[in-house]
Formats: structure tokens, sequence, C-alpha cells
């Protein structure tokens, strides 16, 4: 096996120029995340964590440092050829959900392999649904499905495409702690299937399920510290 990192940050800086003035959103952040690891970036408002995950999700470049992907240097990519490893590789859950509203849950979840050209849209969507326990809602839009619902909507418009990377940006920054907790479930269940898991908190419960906690301060990694995951055991629910 090759110890080739799936991830590889080196020295990964991220300047927002504001006029006069720049923001240092990233500043020098070095981080190795291999195939199969549960990682969680917490760190306070303004550290550098949507920024972070905007770079390893191929959204955003840095402005100094290279980022490896199997040991390719995504520097090197053209725009398009960015596009094609979001789609092909990666997948994205947001805080906000980000479903279309007038659209049922089944063409949400298809919404990536229309982007692809992919064949068998509907029956590979149909069976994210189900991994997501979801199939029998698959013709229900956004407003008629509760938050917890529609983030597993999401999830499933995020795996379709069978992703090695999943990246999720406070995904369950919206849901209370029960909900959270069975989303979480979600993800823990992917990562045993071998995918690699990336997500940002500021909840300690939710990064309880991570093997590996980064903390961010000032953009810069404050702490890296591996950790017992809770993995699929449900968090005490305090009512
Ligand atoms: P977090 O997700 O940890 O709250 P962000 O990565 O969103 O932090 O932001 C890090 C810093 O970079 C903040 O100071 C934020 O204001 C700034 N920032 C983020 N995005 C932009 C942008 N597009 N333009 C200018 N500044 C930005
Ligand atoms: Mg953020």
């Amino acid at each position: 096996m090759s110890d080739l990192p799936l991830i590889r940050l080196e020295k990964v800086y991220k300047i927002y120029k504001m006029g006069e003035s720049k923001v240092r959103a990233l500043y020098g952040v070095s981080l190795d995340i291999h195939q199969g690891e549960m990682l969680a970036i917490m760190g306070s408002s303004g550290s550098g964590k949507s920024t972070l995950m905007n770079i390893l999700g191929c959204l955003d470049r840095p402005t100094k440092g290279r980022y490896l992907l199997s040991g390719e240097d995504i520097g090197d990519l053209s725009d398009n050829e960015l596009a094609a490893i979001r789609n092909k590789r990666l997948g994205f859950v947001f805080q906000s959900f980000n479903l279309l509203k007038r659209t049922s849950a089944i063409e949400n979840v298809e919404l990536p392999m229309v982007y692809s050209g992919a064949k068998n849209r509907s029956e590979r969507a149909m069976e994210a649904l189900e991994k997501v326990k979801l199939g029998d809602r698959y013709k229900h839009k956004p407003s008629e499905l509760s938050g917890g619902e529609q983030q597993r909507v999401a999830i499933a418009r995020a795996i379709v495409t069978d992703p090695d990377i999943v990246l999720a940006d406070e995904p369950t920054g919206n849901l209370d702690s029960k909900v959270s907790a069975e989303i979480m479930e979600i993800f823990c269940q992917f990562n045993d299937a071998g995918k690699t898991i990336i997500l940002v908190t500021h909840e300690r419960d939710i990064a309880a399920y991570a093997t590996r906690v980064v903390t961010l301060f000032d953009g810069k990694i404050k702490s890296d510290v591996p950790q017992n995951s809770i993995h699929c055991r449900p968090i005490e629910v305090n009512t």
C-alpha cells in the first residue's frame, strides 16, 4: 500500500484583498489526509474553516502553496479540469442544504449526474435516496420535508456520483441534536464503506464522531489530534 496521502496541503495561504487591507484567511496550512479518515475541522468563527474547505473541495485555489490530490498538483489544472475533479471525486454538503426549492428530492439528487451526463440517472438517484432511508419520499419537494430529511437529500446528492471524498461545512448547524446524531450516523456509514469524510463543525458532540480533529486559529492549524471516534453510537441527547 502506498503511504501517499489522498490529500496533501503544503504551506497553503489564502489572502483576500479588501481594498487597501488584506485578510489572511489561511496562513501556511500544511495537512495530510489519508483515504478512509473521518476528519473534523474546528475553530472559532473567522478562523478559516470554510476557506480551507473551499480549497480542499477545489472550489477555490490557494494564493500560495500546493494542493496535491492523489499526488496530482491541482495548481497545474485548468478550471475545466478542476470542475471535472469536483464532479467525479468530491461530494459537497452544506449547512443550508442548498436544494432546488421547486424540484423533487429525486430530481435534486439527479443533478450532479445531469452535469456529468451519466446514464441510469433516476435508478442511481433512487439508490442514493434509499441509502439515506428516504426512498419513500422521492417525490417530495424540499418544503414538504423536515430539515433532517432535506439534509439527507443533500447527502444523497453528494454521494450519488460515488465520490472518494465527502466535504461537509457545518452539516448539522441547522438541526437539533437528535436529528444531528442521525445525520452523523449516515456519514459514519459512508466512512465505514471507505469514503473519506471531512466536516466542519463547532460542536464537540459532532466532532466526537471523527477519527481526528484539526483546530484552526487565525488561519493556522492550532492542534491536530487523533481520537477514538464514538462512531455510529448515538450521542447523548440532553433534553
Ligand atoms: P470560518 O469558516 O472559520 O468562519 P472563513 O474561512 O469563512 O472562516 O473566513 C476566514 C477569514 O477570511 C475571515 O476573516 C473572513 O472574513 C475572511 N474571508 C472569507 N471569505 C472571504 C472573501 N471572499 N473575501 C474577503 N474575505 C473573506
Ligand atoms: Mg464557515
